[in-house]
């Protein structure tokens, strides 16, 4: 038996995490495994009542918990900065949740806006608990003409060695052969160098390809050939923008799931769909439930059930081949409840 904290958050986390509970219930009820999960009313709702997004002792309880299932957060009442540096940053970095896996994948039945022939299956590793997302730094000579703002970049040698020793391991035991290294360090000398000389040193003895590709040039790349891709890694934030940009080769943010990696399991890891709280269609129950429910599937291989996760991502894809009940998102016109009961149709028929 597992122990599932569940955090549907704000706005529209919490119409998909619905549906991605009727999965759990249903694969409850239908395999051999029980996963036990607990809901948490944390969020911005909470931060209006409490004035804190979490309980203090928050961290606490979510520890006792084998992995946590997350929606998404953002509110207008509340600033994003709290939203984010007082929730969701603070889970990931104390969790040591420093791998960031954010598949890039487009499933049959899915038509991607670019036209190709070939297959798009990459991975992204997005360093998750360091890099640029620090909080060293602030503003000075507020209100005087030397007014300016600072925030640095802290990169460490084990903050970027942890994560290039799990991209190997992974890349290998999934049978990739080729690594790509996002980075700008032709212009960001200090941190980026650095980033690339422990990389390096990592996979100089190494029998996967490597190849360092500036972020810029990158960019592009993925627009224009998606499918040289195997395994992409990359910084905290440029992580962030490059799966942003690889959802939406593969039919947009309502289609990209995530995990929060801790992968000494000293600590729950998390999962969660990439997008936010979509403020502009909260409310309207027309959210694609699918990024979440296959984060479901990245959160069930994490504890051990490759199978469950194949016959979840499997049945994703036999949903959007028969093209009949799909969010507008995706070129239908169902809501989020219809296509999560069409999903567990899928999934049990
Ligand atoms: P967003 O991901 O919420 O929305 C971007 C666009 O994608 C919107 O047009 C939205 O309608 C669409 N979209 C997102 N999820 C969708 C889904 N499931 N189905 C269909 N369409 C979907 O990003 P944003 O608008 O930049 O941010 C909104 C709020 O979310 C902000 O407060 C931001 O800070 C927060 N945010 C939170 C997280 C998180 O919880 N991890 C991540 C990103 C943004
Ligand atoms: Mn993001």
């Amino acid at each position: 038996m597992y122990k599932l904290a569940v955090i549907p958050g704000d706005g529209v986390g919490k119409e998909v995490m619905e549906e991605a509970l009727k999965v759990i219930r249903v694969i409850n009820d239908r395999e051999s495994i029980t996963l036990d999960y607990e809901i948490f009313d944390w969020g911005s709702e909470y931060y209006l009542k409490y004035g804190r997004m979490m309980p203090d002792n928050g961290q606490a309880i979510l520890q006792e918990y084998d992995a946590i299932l997350f929606g998404a957060i953002g509110d207008s009442r509340v600033p994003d900065e709290v939203t984010i540096w007082e929730f969701i940053m603070p889970i990931r970095k104390n969790f040591k949740q420093y791998v960031n896996l954010r598949p890039v994948k487009l499933l049959k039945g899915i038509e991607s806006p670019l036209r190709l022939s070939e297959e798009i299956d990459f991975v992204i590793f997005r360093e998750n608990t360091e890099g640029e997302y620090s909080d060293v730094g602030g503003l000075m000579f507020q209100g005087d003409q030397r007014e300016l703002a600072v925030q640095n970049t802290i990169m460490t040698r084990q903050g970027i060695a942890q994560l290039t020793e799990y991209v190997m391991k992974y890349a290998k035991a999934h049978h990739y052969t080729k690594v790509t290294n996002a980075t700008k360090s032709n212009a960001i000398t200090h941190v980026m160098g650095f980033w690339d000389q422990v990389v390096e040193e990592i996979f100089a003895n190494e029998v996967l390809a490597y190849e360092k590709i500036y972020i810029d040039a990158l960019a592009a790349y993925f627009v224009e050939r998606p499918e040289r891709f195997q395994v992409v890694m990359a910084s905290n934030l440029f992580g962030d923008i490059l799966s942003d940009l690889g959802s939406a080769i593969v039919g947009g943010l309502g289609m990209a799931p995530s995990g929060n990696i801790n992968p000494e399991k000293e600590f729950p890891s998390m999962f969660e769909p990439v997008h936010g709280s979509a403020p502009d269609i909260a409310g309207k129950g027309i959210a694609n439930p699918l990024a979440q429910i296959w984060s479901v599937a990245l959160m069930l291989d994490h504890l051990g059930r490759k199978d469950l996760h194949d016959h979840v991502v499997f049945a994703i894809e036999q949903l959007l081949l028969e093209n009949k009940t799909l969010t507008p998102d995706i070129g239908g016109n169902a809501t989020t409840k219809d296509v999560g009961n069409a999903f567990i149709k899928k999934l049990y028929r």
